[in-house]
């Protein structure tokens, strides 16, 4: 009795947060630990002491950093916050070998329960029982000894400074080897768990309230129509399809071995089609590169706080009408101040059980998408895009339907990892092939418009499908494998507008041969509309060489001064 009322029961606040730092920088990290073994030979005795100083290094600066704002109000539920982002990024980076900057974070925070659902597996439910529920139980129970509260912020503060200083004399002695290391291998410093997601949460929210606060930036206020665009019943029909996660590297177009694009195939062979084979995306990742792609920055100029006006805004302000119609997690901003919809909002819940429709059932919803809009735009031109669910990941085979698995066997486990490479190549192959059965059916739906019209598709971004271990997408673009980076994007031109536009089509097949990026399409779609402003920059119209003059019209090309 005595005993306990000198030495109360229970463990020194203190104690506890080295424990916590001590599971973080080892079992929480697991991936980081094996990256490193991958990358270091561990044969010479000197490479163990490398380990054992990386340890000492993740583990006090783990513990400064938690000492710094964990106190005991709050240190139950910060403990289990720490453990279950741990747990949920360690995941994560093994399975599909991504690793956490700030564009994965944006991902994470504009994700919709399709896309989570997508992700969710045995193995993921395992991590969480194993790196969160067990340790998180037993962070939650233990009994902690009171300690004065003056007492405990000396003792706490000086934990973090001994760390501090025990942390930086570590990296001072190892400062050579770590930091070449980190130069090889520049992905290891997206590995290191908690700070990844600290800074990628603390990076992308910075970014999020200067955006918030910035005034909306007009762009190409002198937009206009170009005179005799839309005369005589010839107001043009743009459909823009905006790709997901498709890449080059599978499409039958493009060379690739399997036939994938059966249906294209034959309207290349009708010669009203390019194909461009060297294209290449924004970013690694939908966040980036839709925004980026309908922006008139370059992907070398983007930058994602700033809020300024895009492609939708400007075609609006020429006269046109536009809508953006989508059958994914939104538009990330593009389509704010123009008319949108979904297909699932517009087809309702019998075509689209649990608010997910097959990609054909954008050109379904296309109609009364069409008839939102507002007729005199509409008398002078029409621009509509179409988001598409694509070939979106880990669940590739939920993107196709029954009837287009042409493929088999298909992986049907989201851990991607338990599939034979083959199964998952099979199932990614099934979604291109309907896309290319959606693209068909969209040029066989712009056919039957009175319109002149013209289709433009691209994917936002690649897919590694086990390429040097790496799955999925969101690779840093400076390390992001070509699988990531390369994507399909193609044109077709009705034959009416070829006539009323002046298309040389053998130029065209000229241009599609060159490299091309996201970067053109804000310029290319403002040539196609016949959209007149200084902000259009011929050098990035595809089309600009293989225009002439409107038929019938005197005068110069959009913006050629
Ligand atoms: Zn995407």
């Amino acid at each position: 009795m005595q005993l306990e009322s000198h030495q109360p029961a229970g463990w020194h606040p203190t104690v506890l947060l080295s424990l916590l730092a001590l599971w973080l920088a080892t079992l929480g990290n697991v991936p980081l630990w094996l990256k490193l073994a991958q990358v270091s030979a561990l044969q010479q005795p000197t490479q163990w002491v490398m380990f054992f100083g990386w340890g000492l290094f993740l583990w006090s600066a783990i513990l400064a950093f938690t000492g710094f704002w964990i106190w005991p109000r709050w240190r139950k539920p910060a403990g289990l916050l720490l453990l279950l982002t741990g747990a949920l990024s360690s995941h994560f980076m093994y399975s599909y070998s991504v690793v956490i900057d700030p564009t994965m974070w944006a991902n994470v925070v504009n994700t919709d329960v399709r896309e989570a659902r997508d992700l969710l597996s045995g193995p993921l439910g395992w991590v969480l029982l194993m790196g969160f529920a067990l340790p998180g139980w037993w962070w939650w129970r233990r009994a902690v000894r009171p300690v004065p509260r003056g007492r405990l912020v000396v003792q706490q503060v000086a934990t973090v400074f001994g760390c501090l200083v025990l942390a930086v004399g570590v990296l001072w002695l190892g400062y050579q080897d770590m930091a070449s290391l980190m130069r090889n291998h520049k992905s290891l410093r997206y590995m290191i768990n908690p700070f990844n997601t600290v800074y990628a949460a603390t990076r992308h929210n910075l970014g999020r309230a200067s955006h918030a606060q910035q005034p909306l930036r007009r762009l190409a206020e002198d937009a206009v129509l170009q005179a005799g665009a839309a005369s005589g019943g010839e107001a043009p029909l743009v459909l823009i399809v905006v790709g997901e996660t498709a890449r080059a590297a599978n499409v039958g177009l493009g060379g690739y071995a399997r036939d994938t694009t059966p249906r294209l195939q034959q309207l290349m062979k009708r010669g009203d089609m390019v194909y461009f084979d060297q294209a290449s995306s924004c970013g690694t990742n939908t966040q980036t590169s839709v925004p980026c792609m309908f922006s008139a920055q370059t992907r070398l100029q983007y930058d994602p706080d700033l809020r300024q006006e895009n492609l939708l805004d400007v075609l609006q302000r020429a006269g046109l009408a536009v809508l953006w119609l989508d059958n994914q997690s939104g538009c990330k901003g593009v389509c704010e101040r123009v008319t949108h919809s979904s297909a699932a909002k517009l087809l309702g819940p019998e075509r689209c059980p649990d608010g997910e429709c097959p990609d054909g059932a954008l050109l379904e919803a296309l109609p009364a998408g069409l008839a939102l809009l507002d007729p005199a735009r509409r008398a002078r031109g029409t621009v509509v895009v179409l988001h598409q669910m694509g070939s979106h990941g880990p669940a590739y085979y939920r993107r196709t339907p029954p009837g287009f698995k042409v493929f088999g066997p298909e992986c049907q486990n989201t851990a991607l990892t338990a599939c034979r490479p083959e199964e998952i190549v099979n199932a990614y192959d099934n979604t291109i092939r309907y896309t290319d059965h959606v693209l068909a059916e969209a040029v066989a739906w712009l056919e039957r418009q009175p319109q002149p019209a013209v289709l433009y598709y691209v994917s936002d971004h690649g897919e590694s499908l086990g390429e040097k271990g790496l799955y999925l997408h969101g690779m840093p673009y400076g390390m992001a494998p070509k699988e990531q980076t390369h994507v399909p994007m193609l044109m077709w031109w009705s034959p009416a507008y070829r006539a009323h536009h002046r298309l040389d089509l053998p130029c065209l097949r000229q241009q599609a041969s060159q490299p091309v990026s996201h970067d053109h399409l804000f310029h290319s779609v403002l040539g196609l509309a016949a959209v007149q402003t200084r902000t259009y920059l011929a050098a990035l119209d595809v089309a600009a060489p293989c225009r002439g003059e409107l038929l019938g019209f005197r005068g110069a090309n959009p913006g050629a001064s």
